[in-house]
């Protein structure tokens, strides 16, 4: 199953990677997991990155696609792979399109995640992810079984840089002008779906899985 997952800040993309990654055991490819991870490390893509990142912007195409363009070609990828974050420009998706064109595959769904702003904010701001395994938590809406501890693996709980509330407005403004397009993009499809994010996680999920298995 091949799946790109999109959607603004927020809107619960890495939360429903979880889930689609036990249901289909296909790896997921998070931009924003792999520039973070570069960050921590302090390798010259982190810290290329970092400076975008802390600033609510996008980093540049060309370094992003470069990552993408590398990881899709290992071979876990090859029988399917959650696209959560990447393409975020037209550009990106352009050269996406070639990736794929290359490896002889084609998209399963187009998943485009729809929030309100007011409820992104919300999101963003009460985020909690665990440092040793990457899983999602909210403070009010999924809170841990246990406060700062994750209930998967016991890891610390700790709040991203970028989910400031300063931060999260200038990445909706980074979304609406560079990102939203990008429905224009894919919206003539057969393989794009609008699924409403503002009901409960298991409801979206079960929204997406159907999707993807009418094979539309
Ligand atoms: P969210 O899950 O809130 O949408 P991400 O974790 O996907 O955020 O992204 C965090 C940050 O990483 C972005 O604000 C941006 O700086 C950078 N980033 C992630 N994916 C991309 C991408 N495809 N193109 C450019 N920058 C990206
Ligand atoms: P994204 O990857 O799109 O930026 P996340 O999956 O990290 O979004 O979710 C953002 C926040 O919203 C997290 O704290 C998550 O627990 C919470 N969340 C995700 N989906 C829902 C939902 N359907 N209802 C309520 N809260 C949700
Ligand atoms: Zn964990």
């Amino acid at each position: 199953m091949y799946i790109l997952l999109m959607g603004p800040p927020g809107a619960g993309k890495g939360t429903q990677a979880e889930r689609l990654i036990e249901k289909y055991g296909i790896p997921q490819i998070s931009t924003g997991d792999m520039f973070r991870a570069a960050v921590k490390e302090e390798t010259p893509l982190g810290l290329e990155a970092k400076k975008y990142m802390d600033k609510g912007q996008l980093v540049p195409d060309a370094v992003t696609i470069g990552i993408v363009r590398e990881r899709l070609s290992k071979d876990d990828c090859s029988k399917g792979f959650i696209l959560d974050g990447f393409p975020r420009t037209t550009a990106q998706a352009v050269s996406l399109d070639a990736i794929l064109k290359d490896l002889n595959i084609r998209l399963n769904g187009v998943i485009n995640i729809s929030v309100p702003n007011e409820e992104l904010i919300r999101r963003t701001t009460g985020r909690l992810i665990c440092r040793k395994c990457g899983a999602t938590y909210h403070t009010v809406s999924k809170p841990p079984k246990q406060e700062g501890v994750c209930d998967k693996c016991g890891g610390e709980l700790y709040q991203r840089d970028d989910d400031k509330e300063e931060t999260v407005t200038k990445r909706l403004e980074v979304y609406a002008a560079q990102t939203k397009p990008l429905i224009d993009y894919y919206k003539n499809t057969n393989v794009y779906v609008e699924v409403d994010g503002m009901t409960g996680i298991d409801a979206v999920f079960n929204t997406i899985v159907s999707s993807l298995e009418k094979g539309k």
